[in-house]
């Protein structure tokens, strides 16, 4: 009783001074855990997780991962810098690596650390697929979702771990804690979808990104269409939630296409592809 007193007490302490604004939606969020403190256990635990997988290097999948990766944070940061943002990616340390993996997936690190695996390039298919996974994946790193997916006393341990071991030792559970709320696989087994709210957020914020990068927004719903028919009605682990449907998504996409085609034009992209 005591103790859950206390910890409802640090988690208020920490939530009073830790609002923050995500520039693409002009919500508040919470960011219970700074990026200061996020981001080196987070590459850390990239690169931990690229020592023990298959990057794959020098075919035209990986050539083109890191090609559409690097368009898609390009548009990011102009997107950003024309509204009021500038620096917001300083601290970022862009990564867009292939691995081998039959599991249809992608996902993005806080700070840009981002793997597609191999199995879910078929079902990309073209450039344009690999910038609408490429989109919404950088959009769930921008708009902090990881940090709001950690629960109150997961936020605790990291910014414990953070604040009081910054340079040392990160204990491995801690590590987990990151790995898991930020799309790798869980041994922890608290793994956290993505919430409804989060997954629109980011294939909204997602699909301006791919058309200020100067692709097709009319394939973002194509995407999910091929999606929704190799599932079988269910989603890939990352993107696996009750909402939104498969239909609804597609339907969303489609009916945001045009407004980021307009978005686009606001940095004189005209044609896509
Ligand atoms: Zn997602």
């Amino acid at each position: 009783m005591k103790n859950t007193k206390i910890i409802i007490g640090l988690t208020l302490s920490i939530l009073l001074f830790s609002c923050a604004t995500n520039p693409f939606t002009g919500k508040q969020t919470l960011a219970l855990v700074p990026n200061s403190q996020i981001l080196p256990m987070a590459f850390q635990q990239y690169d931990q997780f690229l020592n023990e997988n298959k990057v794959v290097t020098g075919t035209t999948e990986a050539t083109m991962v890191k090609n559409v990766g690097q368009k898609i944070s390009k548009a990011a940061e102009r997107w950003l810098n024309a509204n009021g943002y500038q620096g917001y990616l300083d601290d970022y340390r862009w990564e867009y690596n292939l691995v081998q993996d039959k599991s249809v997936n992608a996902w993005c690190m806080p700070g840009g650390k981002i793997v597609f695996y191999t199995g879910i390039m078929p079902i990309a298919k073209n450039e344009a697929g690999v910038a609408a996974i490429m989109g919404h994946e950088v959009a769930h790193a921008l708009a902090n979702h990881g940090q709001q997916r950690m629960s109150a006393a997961q936020l605790q341990q990291v910014a414990g771990a953070a604040t009081a071991v910054a340079t040392s030792n990160k204990s491995e559970e801690t590590q987990q804690i990151i790995g898991t709320a930020f799309g790798l696989g869980s041994q922890l087994g608290v793994m956290l979808p993505f919430s409804r709210s989060h997954e629109t957020e980011a294939d909204r914020i997602g699909i301006q990104l791919m058309a200020i990068a100067g692709y097709n927004p009319d394939e973002a719903a194509e995407l999910w269409k091929r999606m929704k028919a190799n599932s079988g009605g269910q989603a890939p682990p990352e993107f696996m939630s009750t909402h939104p449907s498969n239909d609804t998504r597609i339907a969303n996409l489609q009916a945001w296409a045009p407004a980021a085609k307009a978005e686009a034009k606001k940095f004189g992209v005209t044609s896509f592809k």
